[in-house]
């Protein structure tokens, strides 16, 4: 199978050239030239087989120049029993007749973006492997808080890679800082920009184009790198769960084989709902896709008006991973509603960057609206919601997902579909452990240390602690670089000593 541009439609790539490369030089993503169908008896087989299994088989429809052998070797090194605490991998929790919490946070970092940072690794290595590339690949990642760490997790010690991490100082949690400071691997780099997110994100931004710089390390055999959700080999990974769930709400008996299911996805960057998208698009019975976001609902107000309108504040919110006003990813989806017309997409994508505004016409909104449904829940409808949540069926779930539960609840009282929902719950509650407590009225100090917060929290959720959380007490700090937000290039160079 080839590849495309979002911006060339005319251009076709290999697998593995567009996983080396992360986007395409003409500023587009890539995506597959056509999405490969499953049939019903192919849906049928994958029924007796666990998690690897059902990922090598749909990683190889996608990935048609590797062997069947090397990507069963990457998905068992992955998905491996010492890497995730639920053999399941993505298991499902039932929470009433027709609602099922997709659980995606039982990787390393206890966050959804483990399910595709496990794999990256290895697919871009093994893609060097195939290309005949001999440099190394240096991974550069500006985090607000969770791709950092699942990044330096996934390629900790992969050899050929290094990888360097900028986050804001002061900008992310306790819990999400601690997990990245204390990261072992003797070709990770973790540093502090003075400054915020989109300080850190600019920053590694203009190092991405600096061509003299680029040149400079091509000297010495080195190419950045990026992990962040437009890459290809991140989105892949993220179909599997989605046809792996419809799968197991067959086995399990909930569903018969081609009935619909909803999905709901807390949605930033629009990658995991993108995913979803292609199950659905791949013939997986996917009935709305529900698009859940916080008070930064840039997303809602295009799914419901076709007016995509960036002029805005950026508000800092307790579901922080999705304080976002571009989502990439949307880009890829636009591609298909237009049918594939990338000179839409380039004009577009131009008047976003230059006016902060574009408008879709009306057959495709209509087209948009008929897969898609947008709705946003505050910070006081979120904390309500794990409120709720808690009080009916002693689940504890995070600020993300409580997102996605309110805006399901909206979905149903607006439209009467009582079709199963299937909810992507994309972090563990310990990882947001303040917000979580105070939503559900436990009176907590402003400064309590962060490791009685777990304590009081697995008292009343009834879960364990996950380990990598617990082991972060006392854990040696290793990473003290903190850099002023115009001294990022000087760094990325003294760390790789160019
Ligand atoms: C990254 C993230 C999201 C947003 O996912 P996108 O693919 O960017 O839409 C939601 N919740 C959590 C916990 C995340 O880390």
């Amino acid at each position: 199978m080839h590849y495309t541009s979002t911006r060339d439609a005319k251009k076709s790539f290999n697998s593995a050239d567009v996983i080396k490369a992360g986007i395409s030089p003409d500023g587009g993503l890539f995506l597959p030239e056509y999405i490969p169908k499953m049939s019903k008896s192919q849906l049928q087989h994958m029924i007796d087989k666990d998690y690897r299994g059902r990922a090598s088989d749909i990683m190889q429809m996608f990935l048609t120049d590797f062997k069947e052998q090397e990507i069963g070797a990457m998905i068992s090194t992955a998905y491996h029993p010492a890497k995730f605490d639920d053999e399941l991998i993505a298991p499902l929790r039932q929470l009433n007749q027709n609602t099922h919490i997709l659980e995606l946070w039982h990787g390393p970092t206890c966050a959804f973006k483990d399910m595709a940072l496990q794999v990256l690794p290895h697919l871009l290595v093994r893609s060097a492997q195939k290309t005949g590339d001999a440099s190394t690949f240096v991974i550069l990642v500006a985090t607000s808080g969770d791709t950092g760490k699942a990044a330096l997790e996934g390629f900790a010690d992969v050899s050929g890679t290094r990888i360097i991490v900028f986050y804001p100082e002061q900008g992310v949690s306790t819990m999400q800082k601690l997990q990245m400071i204390t990261q072992k691997g003797d070709n990770v780099a973790v540093i502090g920009v003075a400054g915020n997110f989109d300080d850190a994100q600019t920053g590694v931004k203009a190092i991405f184009n600096d061509r003299g710089f680029n040149e400079r390390l091509s000297e010495r055999s080195i190419k950045l790198s990026s992990a962040n959700s437009i890459n290809w080999g991140r989105l892949l990974p993220q179909i599997v769960y989605y046809v792996s769930a419809y799968v197991d709400l067959v086995k399990s008996g909930h569903i018969k084989m081609g009935e619909k299911v909803n999905v709901v996805v807390p949605t930033g960057n629009f990658g995991n709902i993108l995913a979803a998208y292609y199950a659905r698009e791949m013939g997986i019975p996917i009935g709305k896709l529900i698009c859940a976001s916080n008070a930064n609902k840039v997303l809602t107000d295009f799914i419901r008006t076709g007016v995509y309108d960036r002029r805005r504040d950026l508000k800092k919110t307790i579901s922080p991973s999705m304080d976002i006003l571009v989502s990439s990813n949307l880009e890829r989806l636009l591609f298909e509603l237009y049918n594939r017309d990338d000179h839409k997409i380039r004009q577009m994508m131009q008047l976003l960057m230059e006016k902060g505004v574009y408008q879709i016409d009306t057959p495709v909104l209509e087209k948009l609206q008929s897969i898609f449904y947008a709705n946003y829940a505050d910070d006081y409808a979120t904390m309500k919601s794990i409120k709720i949540t808690y009080d009916k069926y002693h689940y504890v779930v995070d600020t993300h997902t409580a997102v996605g539960l309110k805006v399901l609840e909206d979905y149903r009282k607006e439209t009467g579909d009582e079709t199963i929902a299937v909810v992507a719950s994309t972090a563990s509650p310990y990882k947001f452990p303040k917000s979580v407590l105070s939503a559900l009225n436990v009176p907590i100090e402003a400064d309590q240390d962060e490791f009685s917060l777990l304590e009081i929290l697995s008292d009343i959720s009834r879960l364990a602690i996950p380990d990598s959380l617990k082991k972060l007490k006392g854990a040696e700090i290793r990473h003290k670089t903190v850099c002023k937000k115009d001294e990022m290039k000087e760094t990325v160079a003294n760390t790789l000593s160019v």
